[in-house]
């Protein structure tokens, strides 16, 4: 049993997004909805505070971090797909905020925490937005506690998307291992499996591109046989989760056929590896079908909790993970000087 405690705001539909935007307000009010059952259920969710200049100024440029100020009071249009409203630079301070808080917690008491928040965070570098994004609230959580004395932070990204921002931020260095699944080839281009870092950071980067159509078996056969056995090794005293639902198979954007069961499945393994070596801290990216995000979330609440019964579903006998298999020989090849024998 591990208590999860949740870090949320009413306040995140306040950064609002052109109509037809798939990074809608109405995002928010799914982390709302889930927020208020979970303190129904007699449970804690926390409100986040913004996160400081100095937190941002670990991951993101001094001349970006003004840029994305003077977007205050008005809205702006930071990329062809990214755009903010009068309150969008406030609410990205407290995504970032929230994200720095809940790794606390997680360091702190030992215990996993889930910060709900937008706009999401993997693909911003660290002098650029793009896709959605304005700050990387994981890249801000994984160096606060980089900067608390952490020498083995983990991020393992489960949003469709590869994490561009992520994985830049961090290529060189080793303290912050950058693991992902996402559909490849797809947006934004990067996250081949030859991406294994560099420098110091050479081994510390894990890209497993799976082609489009992964199903849950795929993702159950790439966790299962390769990042849970190399996390095992890495032994991270904190596991961040770029929790994107996106891979879901009611999702607008991607091609992947993940069931609620599945993501559920994967957070599960996720909370057991890390429980072996500290403790997680999960901060939402995409996930644009609400009724998915929503059955996400709290199926992820209670696989992190061990409560949940998972559906017999991921029949590992009748279902051949082709795309699972043709990813990890890739992966294999690519890091068989780093991760002998996954
Ligand atoms: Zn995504």
């Amino acid at each position: 049993m591990f208590p999860l405690v949740i870090f949320s705001s009413t306040r995140f539909e306040q950064h609002v997004t052109p109509p037809g935007h798939p990074e809608r307000m109405e995002r928010a009010h799914v982390f709302d909805a889930v927020a208020a059952r979970w303190v129904e259920k007699g449970r804690r969710v926390m409100t986040p505070r913004a996160a400081t200049g100095a937190e941002l100024a670990r991951v993101h440029d001094g001349g970006y971090l003004d840029r994305i100020a003077a977007t205050a009071g008005q809205p702006a249009m930071l990329d062809s797909d990214t755009f903010t409203s009068a309150d969008s630079y406030e609410i990205a301070l407290l995504a970032a905020g929230a994200a720095v808080q809940a790794a606390d917690h997680a360091v702190d008491r030992r215990e996993p925490a889930f910060a709900l928040v937008r706009p999401p965070g993997h693909h911003a570098e660290r002098a650029r937005a793009m896709g959605f994004c304005l700050f990387n609230n994981v890249a801000v959580a994984a160096a606060s506690v980089v900067a608390r004395g952490l020498e083995r932070v983990a991020v393992v990204d489960i949003d469709v998307h590869h994490g561009n921002g992520t994985q830049s931020i961090f290529y060189e260095d080793p303290r912050v291992m950058y693991i992902s699944t996402h559909q490849y080839p797809f947006y934004p281009g990067t996250g081949a499996a030859e991406e294994t870092g560099a420098g110091d950071g050479y081994g510390f980067t894990f890209n497993v591109p799976l082609d489009a159509g992964a199903t849950d078996a795929d993702y159950d056969y790439v966790y299962r046989q390769a990042i849970v056995p190399v996390l095992d090794r890495f032994a991270p005293q904190l596991l961040l989760v770029s929790a994107g639902f996106d891979a879901h198979e009611r999702d607008p954007l991607a091609s992947m056929r993940m069931t609620t069961g599945g993501y559920a499945s994967v957070v599960r393994q996720l909370t057991e590896v890390a429980a072996r070596h500290g403790s997680s801290a999960f901060v939402t990216e995409g996930g644009y079908d609400l009724t998915a995000l929503a059955a996400c979330l709290e199926a992820s609440f209670a696989a992190i909790e061990g409560t949940l019964v998972l559906p017999e579903g991921i029949d590992r006998q009748a279902t051949v993970p082709v795309r699972g298999e043709r990813a990890l020989a890739s992966v294999r090849a690519a890091q068989t000087a780093c991760w002998r024998g996954i």
